[in-house]
């Protein structure tokens, strides 16, 4: 039996946990305080984890007799798990993050799962409500581990193209159906009506082997470009299935940071589907079917080297830059270099803006968070919607490491993987500065057309070592130190 105290001190601290998640997740909304909002929600989780074990308490009769074991295994399990985290948390590279937060949002949704399978495999969902809201949370918990596992795969590199065949909207369409039919035979099992054909437990491993087929057979075919936003709605799906397990054990620190986690990830998903002008339907859906090959056309113009230095001293005299960061700057680490380059251009009186597209980067916001990292001041970074009526009035559009998210195909080529998308117009400006390695293509493979026009010259090199040279060359042009 439950005594009064723990029972008090398990509610307290549920509620403390449920704050800390929704302030956390408050401050994460700007990349400024984001970085503390993590150890706030990180504080609450850990409270939530705490309370659980109080939880034992209320544990009665055979199941007594296996706590010790039990909290034995719970430790282990933490400790492994939290190690695990802490040890890839603190080695993934910044680029590589978008894998990684696939394969814990998968974690997560097999954990709901795994909760779904105990309470199915023995028998504890009490009457057909609470059995139903278990399967599915099961379900949900599957299609959120399969589904982000191959996400975490294309990410990774480790699938490289969708994979799509003909008919597979009816494939997908007969498996979900399938998938619900064993359930209802579960729920139907349940009221005294065993099926004939199959035992109770082949029933529920059916059910589970189904449900993961569903999340592979529905990223499978998902373009590159959307990845980001699927693994949004699966990150969304973890939350509900953990917040429907929360229900099925009772548990109001799982329903609330499951639902807290599902709303927020619904609503990053609306942003993010939004940001890439797509309805969440047409992401899940439009690629079904539809032919993976994308045909370039011939190019127009040439691709004119420029040196860094050259382009350094254009932008020194110019009146008006727009910088268009991307994955690439990310990848060089060049943040650092590029504040310094802006300070010395502001300090000669050039007006220096930041244009940031919602899905530059590998990762929702990884741009915000580059740059507040590099103290580049807020009020200098603007989002697509704010800047991109600017461009044409702008000297100089400087593009360091970007490529899809200035790419006009995604406008006008029916056939490409990014139409659709909105871009950053860095094409209309006076003229266009773009660095990067060589001739590499962006994230989707798509040539940019724009790079070969008259107005338009690249600076060749490792984004750092490029701003190093611009750096270099307007310091020694001598002119007005900073202010
Ligand atoms: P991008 O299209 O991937 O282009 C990045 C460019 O950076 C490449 O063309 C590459 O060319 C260059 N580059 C790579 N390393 C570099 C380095 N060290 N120094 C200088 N340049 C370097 O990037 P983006 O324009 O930011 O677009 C993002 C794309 O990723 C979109 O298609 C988006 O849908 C997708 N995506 C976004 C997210 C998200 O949530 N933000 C998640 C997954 C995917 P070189 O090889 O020639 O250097």
């Amino acid at each position: 039996m439950l005594t009064f105290v723990p029972q008090l001190v398990i509610g307290a601290a549920d509620l403390a946990a449920a704050l800390l998640f929704m302030y956390g997740l408050w401050r994460m909304s700007s990349p400024v305080t984001a970085p503390s909002g993590i150890r706030v929600a990180g504080l609450g989780m850990l409270l939530a984890v705490l309370a659980s074990f109080l939880y034992l308490y209320g544990v009665s009769g055979a199941a007594r007799a296996h706590l010790p074991s039990n909290i034995g295994l719970a430790v282990i399990a933490l400790a492994v798990g939290g190690g695990v985290a802490w040890w890839s948390g603190r080695r993934v590279a910044m680029t590589s993050m978008p894998q990684m937060i696939a394969l814990y949002n998968g974690m997560g949704g097999g954990a709901a799962g795994a909760i779904a399978a105990m309470e199915l495999f023995g028998d504890k969902a009490q009457g057909a409500t609470q059995l139903v809201v278990t399967l599915l949370g099961a379900l949900i918990g599957a299609v959120s581990l399969s589904g982000s596992l191959i996400a975490w795969a294309r990410l990774d590199g480790l699938i490289k193209q969708p994979l799509r065949v003909s008919g597979q909207k009816l494939i997908n369409a007969a498996v979900l159906v399938a998938t619900l039919a064993v359930g209802a035979t579960l729920v139907h099992a349940a009221q005294g009506a065993a099926p004939p054909w199959m035992s109770a437990a082949h029933l529920i491993e059916l059910y589970f082997g189904l449900a993961l087929l569903v999340g592979v057979l529905m990223t499978l075919p998902i373009g590159g470009a959307d990845l980001p936003v699927v693994v949004s709605i699966y990150n969304a799906f973890t939350g509900l299935a953990v917040g429907l397990e929360g229900f099925v054990l009772q548990n109001p620190a799982l329903m609330i940071a499951g639902l807290v986690v599902g709303a927020a990830g619904l609503l990053l998903t609306r942003v993010m589907a939004r940001a890439m002008n797509r309805t969440i339907s047409h992401v899940l859906f439009t690629s079904l079917g539809a032919p993976s090959g994308h045909q370039e056309g011939a190019m127009r113009g040439s691709l004119k080297p420029t040196a860094p230095g050259d382009a350094g001293i254009a932008m020194r005299y110019a009146g008006s830059v727009i910088i268009v960061p991307g994955y690439g700057l990310a990848v060089a680490q060049g943040q650092g270099k590029l504040l310094e380059l802006v300070k010395l251009l502001q300090s000669g009186g050039v007006s220096v803006k930041f244009a940031v597209h919602p899905v530059a980067g590998r990762m929702p916001g990884q741009m915000n968070v580059l740059l507040a990292e590099a103290g580049v001041p807020y009020d200098l970074i603007f989002q697509l919607e704010d800047i991109n009526g600017e461009f044409a009035g702008t000297d100089i559009a400087l593009v360091i490491g970007a490529n899809d998210v200035v790419n006009p195909a995604a406008c006008t080529e029916k056939s490409s993987p990014i139409f659709g998308m909105p871009i950053l117009n860095a094409g209309q400006a006076g003229r266009v500065f773009v660095v990067k390695r060589g001739e590499g293509k962006g994230y989707t493979g798509v040539v940019n057309a724009p790079f070969y026009a008259d107005h338009c010259h690249m600076v060749y090199g490792d984004a750092q070592a490029v701003l190093s040279g611009m750096i270099e060359a307007v310091r020694e042009l001598g002119l007005p130190a900073a202010a």
